[in-house]
């Protein structure tokens, strides 16, 4: 038998997501980004999901190259563009839409040979000092791109920093915005702007005529703690599931995994579950991070170690060696334990543990 750990992608899921997407920016276009081989979700298992989207936004080449295997004939945009010279063959030969956030990507496509020319996207970079031309550059890239006849259209995109949260004041994105639209002002083109966070908290200022919808589609929450699934009404795309496959009884004084780092203070109960950072599962989960046995909401002890951790039995009395552990996602019996809440006991984010799923775990659809 298989160690009992596995991945389930719920398709379903992800196109409710995706209609969610769509429900919040019902006059743009959506993209649904299935970068980081669709945020650990696996780019093919994805694309079952999300085949209603209006086109896929990703980085990597060879990612581009998995979806026209997959006969998606649709837009699909590289987001930071290419990044070397001979990356433009490929955009003529797959027809990839590809972001344009710098002067050398200009120069490689001035001296590109293509039949048909390249529908680009022109990156401002309107405060968040990552990718993108200043707004005081960003008219003259318009105008060298306007003048290669190896370019078709051009869209206008930027990306935001802080359409998360309310770091920046109520309104977050307004510095950003403002500086989008009077860097864009009076020039042609199609507009993205909104990644989900922007889509869920800012639609329709931001939606404009392409979203581009990553996380909200797997599930995830941009802004949790201050928003839950539930609130946006968004399904978890991924289950990790595993089983117990031991049970120790404590006594008080006696100790938990390496380091000692959980004594116990009464008589109790734990189950060794048979997943571990090797699998992807933080290891900086502490004590009490939330965890499912048999639907059960209980809490993992002492530290993850490489191919196992530990869980509370002691109030589930009919859990034992061989029960189901749900580490997120869909379990039993219409039990459900948020991938955000697991990501926020371990100090990080949900779209880390997604991408995290280690290769060794096996996924499929559900
Ligand atoms: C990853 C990414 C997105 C999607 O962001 P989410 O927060 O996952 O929705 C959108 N735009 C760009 C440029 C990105 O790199």
């Amino acid at each position: 038998m298989p160690r009992p750990i596995e991945a389930l992608v719920h398709t379903d899921a992800l196109a409710h997501n995706l209609a969610r997407a769509r429900a919040q920016a019902p006059n743009a276009r959506v993209w649904a980004v299935v970068k980081a081989n669709a945020y650990g979700h696996g780019i093919e298992r994805a694309f079952d999901g999300l085949r209603a989207a209006d086109g896929f936004a990703l980085l990597d080449l060879a990612e581009a190259e998995r979806l026209r295997a997959l006969d998606w004939r649709g837009p699909i945009l590289l987001l930071e563009g290419v990044f070397e010279p001979r990356d433009l063959e490929l955009c003529s030969r797959l027809k990839l839409w590809h972001a344009v956030h710098c002067e050398q990507q200009i120069d490689w496509l001035a001296m590109h040979k293509t039949h048909e020319p390249h529908r680009v996207f022109l990156k401002l970079n309107s405060g968040m000092n990552r990718l993108g031309f200043t707004p005081a550059a960003f008219r003259a890239a318009y105008a060298r791109l306007e003048a290669l006849p190896q370019v078709d259209e051009i869209g206008l995109m930027t990306h935001f920093s802080d359409a998360d949260s309310l770091r920046r004041g109520a309104d977050g994105i307004a510095h950003q915005l403002a500086a989008f639209q009077a860097a864009t002002e009076g020039l042609a083109g199609e507009r993205t702007i909104a990644n989900s966070a922007a889509t869920l908290r800012h639609a329709p200022r931001t939606t404009e005529d392409w979203v581009r919808a990553g996380i909200m589609v797997y599930g995830g929450v941009p802004d949790f703690p201050e928003h839950d699934a539930a609130h946006w009404d968004l399904r978890p795309a991924m289950t990790l599931r595993s089983r117990l496959i031991g049970v120790q009884q404590l006594q008080p004084g006696d100790t938990v995994g390496y380091g000692s780092a959980f004594t116990a203070e009464q008589p109790t109960r734990i189950g060794v579950v048979a997943c571990g950072y090797a699998d992807g599962y933080p290891r900086h989960a502490p004590t009490g991070t939330p965890v499912l046995v048999d639907g059960q909401r209980t809490r993992t002890l002492g530290r993850v170690s490489m191919d196992m951790l530990a869980v509370d039995l002691t109030a589930l009395p009919a859990s034992g060696w061989g029960s189901e552990v749900t580490l997120w996602g869909e379990g039993p019996r219409g039990s459900r334990l948020p991938i955000d809440e697991v990501a926020q006991a371990a100090g990080t984010i949900g779209y880390e543990l997604m991408c995290a799923v280690a290769p060794r775990v096996p996924v499929r659809c559900a």
